[in-house]
């Protein structure tokens, strides 16, 4: 059998790319086999350069809400283009996109653009450690932050409260200001402020946890949170990334109503061009440069062409209707899964929230990463092929999010759920 062209072009990649890829799970390795390689992507569907064509669940890993090459986004874009690509000086978008996040959001009085997640993130952490004058964070196990050396940090052995690096990389002494502690488990942050509170900058979190698979907050967790860094002088800040502008129009904290100190967005605001964002209230936002002493600067950051893209991409969000069309699709995919899963007999715990979800496949429930690790990823794997081999692409690893966009039809949901119940039944 002669190589497919997602075969060959992945063997080329591998000389030239470290894995193939340019970030690590595209590379398959959660769930074995060769990656596509994409050729085009349009509404609800992605086709490879075999010609291939799949239901798409990824959406880019969050960002394609209005599904793919939607006609607003590339007509935006197309205009934005053909004013320029870059002027290293502001534009007007720069200032609608910012007021249209400010009034969507409702703890941020001003942002910051930047041009990735990580980038948020990790500036979000400089300014609160700027702002507080302390150093250590707190973050949660299997929640993930970007990339930034702060944030690659797992859990010491027995009972360190402090961190150590999660990558090959990360200075020792840096991760020791970061301390961990497992989602939903809001005695064990009890105790880290009780004893090191007086240190602590920030506790840094997803409201809805996206990256060990989709995990939402127990009840009273973000509360209680919020309740603990206000007694100890800590900054809340709530990792917005995903659930920002997908959770609803105020993303995650209009939706439980807690409100941070300091919010992270990515991915949605950005309509699948490169963006980050950071923000919060103005008292604190102003001890950013060029007003306050916390350094922070970007080449390209305030895009034209993201912003642009981002923009319409808000713009189609502002109708209600439109939340409650994805919690109705979310529901569809979930009842398809959970129907598999009865008739199968296969254990799957399916966590949803709104579009976004995950089914693990464990009995449950899946609260934290320690019972999100729980799920067998070899079942996984299997299962992921099998839906491939349907025409459904989800992510290449158990611990991610599916994302219902905009552009998924009855039909799609329809034929996703019918492929699940198939490829389930196969799993046995
Ligand atoms: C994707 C993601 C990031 C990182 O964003 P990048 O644009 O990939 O750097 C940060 N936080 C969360 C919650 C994310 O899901």
């Amino acid at each position: 059998m002669t190589a497919s062209r997602s075969e060959s072009l992945f063997g080329r990649a591998q000389r030239v790319l470290p894995g193939g890829v340019n970030s690590p799970v595209r590379a398959f390795r959660g769930v074995g086999g060769t990656p596509f390689f994409v050729r085009s992507a349009e509404g609800s569907r992605i086709t490879d350069v075999d010609g291939r064509s799949y239901i798409d669940f990824l959406g880019s890993w969050g960002p394609l809400i209005l599904g793919h090459a939607a006609p607003a986004v590339i007509e935006a874009v197309g205009e934005a283009l053909a004013r320029g690509t870059s002027y290293g000086a502001p534009t007007p978008g720069e200032v609608e996109l910012a007021d249209l996040i400010v009034s969507a959001v409702p703890s941020m009085e001003m942002v910051r653009l930047v041009s990735s997640g990580t980038e948020a993130a990790m500036s979000a952490i400089r300014l609160a450690r700027g702002a507080t004058g302390r150093d250590l964070i707190i973050k949660f196990e299997g929640c993930y932050h970007g990339h930034a050396d702060s944030l690659l940090v797992k859990a010491g052995s027995g009972g360190a409260t402090f961190g150590v690096p999660d990558s090959l990389g990360v200075p020792e002494a840096l991760a020791r200001m970061t301390l961990t502690a497992p989602f939903n488990d809001l005695g064990a942050v009890e105790r880290l402020m009780a004893a090191r509170g007086g240190e602590v900058a920030v506790v840094i979190v997803e409201p809805v946890a996206g990256n060990m698979g989709v995990v939402p907050p127990a009840t009273g967790f973000l509360e209680g949170l919020r309740q603990l860094c206000d007694r100890h002088g800590a900054l809340l800040l709530f990792d917005e990334v995903i659930t920002g502008f997908r959770l609803g129009y105020g993303g995650a904290q209009a939706r439980y109503g807690v409100r941070p100190d300091l919010t992270c967005l990515g991915k949605i605001i950005g309509g699948g061009l490169p963006v980050g964002a950071y923000g919060g209230p103005r008292a604190l936002m102003e001890r950013i440069s060029p007003l306050g002493g916390v350094y922070q600067a970007g080449t390209l950051s305030g895009n034209p062409l993201a912003v642009a893209a981002g923009l319409t991409t808000l713009r189609a969000l502002a109708d209600p209707a439109v939340y409650a069309r994805l919690e109705r699709a979310g529901a569809t995919l979930e009842a398809g899964l959970a129907d598999g899963a009865r008739a199968s007999g296969i254990p799957l715990t399916v966590n949803r929230v709104g579009s976004m979800l995950t089914a693990f496949f464990t009995d449950g429930p899946v609260t934290d990463y320690a019972s999100a690790k729980r799920a067998s990823t070899e079942r996984y794997a299997r299962f992921f092929h099998a839906m491939l081999a349907r025409g459904v692409f989800l992510a290449a690893s158990q611990f991610e999010a599916a994302f219902v966009s905009l552009a998924h039809s009855d039909a799609d949901l329809e034929a996703a759920a019918r492929a699940a119940r198939e490829a389930l039944t196969t799993l046995r």
